[in-house]
């Protein structure tokens, strides 16, 4: 099968044809219909996390149809969870052991042997890939897997930061507007809250985005918003966001940093996290996160924005990632021509 293959951190990856995995015990088999690419691929492909499988195939936002099934369900208990010709949503949390501390007290996302998806089993960019069932969700038929894709990484992790921030934040700050931003911005509306968006300096564009998804205010990351704020959720991943976004919020309020990795937090003066303010990350989902966020997503409706890219152009994706020249989301589509 046709794959993007990253052979070393700091390269990107590169074409490659490689054997077409065989869906082992309590496993899927499915042919990739659209695979999203999330700032931590761009992260792993940059070196920037400590220890990928490699050769990788990255891509953890995956829409795909289910072509076989593995021997056996889940413990070899016959028919599996899925069957052939199902659409299935593939997520970064890959697998978990089930039996550590963590597994044990419902905190599956920090599970000390966690496998995840496009990091320490390949990923969603090539034809084919392989899942544990366990770790699928359901994806209905009526979405375009195109746009279906970001809400597997993009809009979960989004939705669990913003859990995170608290019900009673009615005034949501949002550091970064890319891919998550723009569906927790529309999910954050629904609940009646308040979007203050705060974009790279002299970014336009994104400004402008910001506002048509519901922001009432939307300036540069280094400006102080209209009003103090309940809580903020850091996008970016720029540790500098920290002391502005403490700056940003009211005594009480919360800084949740979502992503995976961040530049350095500048040395900042106590007197920004005093007042009872709380500064805390969000790591990786658990499976619950995901049903709740894939029921709540088509209630909503949450429309996300794609730009949909052959299977080959994976490189330039990353690329683009990088510069921030996207509007919402970028997807790989295995099948379209390159
Ligand atoms: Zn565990
Ligand atoms: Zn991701």
């Amino acid at each position: 099968m046709r794959a993007m293959l990253l052979e070393a951190a700091g390269r990107p990856p590169v074409p490659a044809t490689i054997p077409r995995p065989e869906p082992g015990p309590g496993q899927v088999l499915l042919r990739v219909l659209a695979c999203g690419v999330c700032r931590t691929d761009l992260h792993v492909a940059d070196g920037e996390l400590p220890r990928p499988k490699l050769p990788l195939v990255l891509g953890h936002e995956i829409v795909g149809e289910v072509v076989a099934t593995g021997p056996g369900g889940v413990g070899g208990g016959g028919a599996g969870r899925f069957s052939a010709g199902q659409r299935v949503g593939v997520p970064w949390l890959g697998w978990t052991c089930g039996a550590c501390a963590q597994c044990r007290a419902g905190r599956e996302n920090l599970c000390e042997r966690a496998r995840f998806t496009g990091y320490d089993l390949d990923g969603g960019y090539a034809e084919y890939v392989v899942a544990d069932e366990r770790y699928c969700f359901p994806v209905s038929t009526a979405l375009d897997p195109a746009e279906a894709a970001p809400l597997l990484c993009a809009g979960l992790i989004g939705y669990r930061s913003l859990r995170a921030a608290g019900d009673g934040a009615g005034r949501l700050g949002l550091y970064g507007f890319g891919a998550s931003a723009h569906i927790v911005a529309q999910v954050a509306r629904a609940q009646g809250r308040r979007v203050f968006a705060f974009t790279r300096p002299g970014d336009e564009a994104a400004r402008r985005f910001a506002l048509e998804l519901g922001a009432e205010w939307a300036g540069p990351s280094d400006a102080a918003p209209p009003e103090p704020l309940d809580a903020a959720i850091i996008f970016a991943p720029v540790g500098a966001l920290v002391p502005a976004a403490l700056r940003a919020v009211a005594p009480g309020g919360t800084v949740v940093c979502a992503g995976i990795h961040m530049s350095d937090v500048p040395a900042m003066p106590y007197r920004l996290l005093w007042e009872e303010r709380t500064l805390r990350s969000v790591a990786n989902l658990t499976r619950r996160d995901g049903e709740e966020f894939l029921a709540l997503a088509p209630r909503i409706p949450v429309k996300t924005t794609v730009e949909r890219l052959p299977l080959a152009q994976a490189a330039h994706a990353l690329s683009r990632l990088r510069s921030g020249a996207v509007r919402g989301a970028l997807v790989l589509i295995p099948g379209a021509g390159d």
